[in-house]
């Protein structure tokens, strides 16, 4: 560990995780003992081909699974290997997870969304469903369905949601997968602002641009991590031009 940083400061850490999937006789590690630590105001990309475990990743570090060995703590507080409500609960109150499009709930509006997602927390949101709302661009949009916006404002609507309890850690899943060159630039501007904010920010991404705005880049391969410690300008000397 650097100077200048401290245990306080790392929000989310995994420690030697590994995930099996049996299927009949077939059994598949999608992770090999995975560990990595994002820090408050860090932003760590994920990067890797498809079946490398990137996905599995995410979940556990979400607690949306469970992985079969090690742990996860996200703000101090260890998530893994809790019944599921706890998990809930947990992630409810530190994480922030965005799934591309999938955030919202369709029969709801954007701002039922943002308050559904508060309603998990016990006590008074930090920050109200409209304020979230301006600060993502969608002020006029808060009553609209999901179906009624465009790419680019499902993408900031997903993210108002992800952001509605002030987490600490925020995981994304290919945020800028399916957006054009001007949202993309736009959602990662907003990423980088969360973790100004003081937020650990980890993004499962195939894009060049987010791996050339990351702190660092864990390569994710058959189900074990390599970590790059690169600076923003590493990466981009380095070229990590991945499509
Ligand atoms: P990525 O997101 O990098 O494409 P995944 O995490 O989806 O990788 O998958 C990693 C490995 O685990 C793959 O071999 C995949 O087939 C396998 N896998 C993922 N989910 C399941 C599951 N529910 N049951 C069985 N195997 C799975």
């Amino acid at each position: 560990m650097s100077a200048g940083t401290s245990y306080d400061d790392v929000k989310l850490a995994a420690r030697e995780l590994y995930r099996f999937y049996r299927t009949g006789e077939e059994e598949t590690l999608a992770l090999r003992g995975v560990s990595l630590r994002v820090r408050r105001g860090e932003t760590v990309a994920v990067v890797g081909p498809s079946g490398a475990g990137k996905s599995t990743l995410l979940a556990c570090l979400a607690g949306l699974d469970e992985p079969s060995g090690g742990e996860v703590r996200v703000a101090g507080v260890r998530l893994s290997h809790r019944p599921e409500t706890e998990r809930a609960r947990l992630r409810a109150r530190h994480v922030g997870v965005l799934l591309q499009s999938r955030n919202l709930l369709p029969h709801l509006t954007v701002r039922d969304n943002i308050r559904l997602a508060q309603h998990a927390v016990r006590g008074r949101p930090a920050v109200t469903a409209e304020a979230l709302l301006e600060q993502v661009g969608l002020e006029r949009r808060m009553g609209a369905l999901a179906r009624q916006l465009s790419g680019g404002e499902l993408a900031r609507a997903g993210l108002a949601v992800a952001l509605a309890n002030s987490p600490d850690v925020l995981l994304a899943d290919e945020p800028t997968g399916e957006l054009d060159g001007g949202t993309e630039q736009l959602v990662l501007q907003m990423l980088r602002d969360r973790a100004a904010d003081g937020c650990a920010v980890l993004i499962v991404t195939h894009s060049a641009e987010a791996v050339r705005g990351a702190d660092r880049v864990v390569a994710l391969d058959d189900g074990r991590a390599h970590e790059e410690h690169l600076g923003t300008s590493g990466a981009k000397e380095r070229g990590h031009v991945l499509r």
